[in-house]
């Protein structure tokens, strides 16, 4: 705390200096002219001083205040401290400000401030990508003008803010978005907005599933019942009839199994957190197995199967898991591809890794069914991948198990020519 200046020290100091004055005039005679001019002196003293404040605080720049002595050097000096003590608190106060919007920019949702006639005071980046608000052109403007949505209005209209409303985006219909309005402070309000698109896909993605496993599994459960049903006590079928009803039944048990064996391996693989990547994989011996199988399946089409296989090409993985991977696609190709075809399979050694290449002379397959192919239940032909027993999880199984092992399925195809299905395991997992 400074000091007061002290009044006693400055009236004393005034009187001594008029009793000075007052002597030189009585000594020269001239008592009074010589207590006007002090007085005189005194008043342009001051209004100097005054003059100098004026000139300080309205045009200088300058901090620091002008030379002076005496009680303006006494008041200067205060002024100065005050200034000097508004300028820290205001650094105090913008650099508390930045640091709130910069909070709020790095929210992951949209902010919009509101007065309670719902016009705009703040915004954060994102609400200008969300709602498509532009900062600062749309301050002051009320939020109704630019999220024209009927159920918006509605919402605004019941002033009952307990719940969120989800809309689509105001910038693309694609998005979905969720506001909540949430009042603060004395009629303010903050308007929350979160882009939830993702989250609809999931959804959509786990209706979809449940209602694709249900009419996989009910399809085989039909056609059995359809069987039992006919063949009751007094019904038994003749043993032509038993035969091939026999042997659909059968059939239909095997694809049903396929099926949940195939949703708990994708379950498997999708809940497993940690893989275990210490065990090595013998592919080529992996792949002689997978050649004896396929000769087997291939027996009613007779396609020309090779295979290229670097017979020392091992690598670290899920011996398992790559397994399904290796199958899945030869036997895709060997089901796919029609009677007589060529089917090429290459395991090789490359600069960037371990390069696995199946190549058919098939049906290929169009392009915008290429990228939905490793989708749960994608079918490029629902009647004949039916045909052909599969569950439509084969691909959607191999993009896991890559992915697992840091590669990436890909797909080169061309209608009427041929399908090849490449992946490359890194280097890192090459033994
Ligand atoms: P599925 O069990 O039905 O075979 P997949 O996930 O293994 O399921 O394959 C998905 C779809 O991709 C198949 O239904 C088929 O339409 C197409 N497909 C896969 N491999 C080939 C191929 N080699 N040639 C042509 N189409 C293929």
């Amino acid at each position: 705390m400074r000091q007061l200046l002290s009044k006693k020290k400055v009236y004393t100091k005034l009187v001594l200096l008029y009793c000075f004055m007052a002597l030189v005039g009585f000594i020269s005679n001239s008592l009074v002219l010589a207590l006007l001019i002090f007085t005189i002196a005194l008043l342009l003293w001051h209004y100097h001083h005054l003059f100098l404040m004026d000139k300080w605080l309205w045009q200088d720049r300058k901090l620091s205040p002008p030379m002076a002595d005496g009680i303006w050097a006494h008041l200067f000096e205060g002024i100065y401290y005050q200034q000097r003590k508004d300028r820290r608190k205001r650094r105090e106060l913008r650099n508390m400000v930045r640091r709130f919007r910069d909070g709020v920019e790095a929210l992951p949702e949209a902010v919009v401030v509101l007065r309670d006639d719902w016009t705009i005071v703040w915004s954060n980046q994102l609400a200008q990508t969300l709602i498509g608000l532009h900062w600062p052109s749309d301050e002051g403007i009320r939020l109704d003008n630019l999220i024209r949505h009927p159920d918006f209005q509605q919402y605004l209209a019941a002033t009952n803010f307990t719940q969120p409303i989800e809309l689509p985006s105001p910038v693309s219909a694609q998005r979905t978005l969720e506001l909540h309005l949430v009042p603060y402070d004395i009629e303010q309000y903050l308007l929350i907005v979160r882009d939830i698109s993702h989250l609809k896909q999931l959804e959509q993605v786990r209706k979809d599933f449940v209602a694709n496993v249900s009419h996989e599994l009910r399809t085989p459960l039909t056609v059995l019942q359809g069987y039992l049903e006919v063949m009751d006590d007094e019904h038994l079928p003749d043993k032509a009839m038993w035969k091939k009803a026999h042997n659909v039944m059968l059939d239909q048990t095997k694809r049903m199994e396929l099926l949940v064996q195939q949703l708990l391996t994708l379950s498997r693989i999708e809940a497993a957190t940690k893989v275990p990547f210490d065990n090595e994989v013998d592919v080529p011996s992996l792949l002689a197995t997978l050649e004896q199988e396929a000769q087997a399946l291939n027996h009613d089409k007779q396609h020309q199967i090779s295979f290229a296989v670097d017979s020392k090409l091992k690598v670290t993985g899920v011996s398992e898991e790559l397994r399904s991977v290796f199958s899945n696609l030869l036997t895709n190709a060997i089901k796919y591809t029609p009677s007589n075809g060529i089917i090429q399979l290459s395991w090789q050694r490359q600069p960037n890794g371990a390069v696995f290449t199946i190549t058919d002379n098939g049906p290929g397959i169009a392009l915008q069914h290429v990228k939905r192919l490793t989708e749960r239940f994608y079918r490029v032909d629902e009647a004949r991948a039916r045909n052909t027993g599969g569950s439509g999880l084969g691909l959607a199984i191999v993009k896991h198990v890559l992915s697992w092992h840091n590669s990436k399925l890909v797909i080169n195809s061309e209608p009427g020519k041929g399908s090849r299905f490449s992946f490359t395991l890194p280097p890192e997992l090459v033994l």
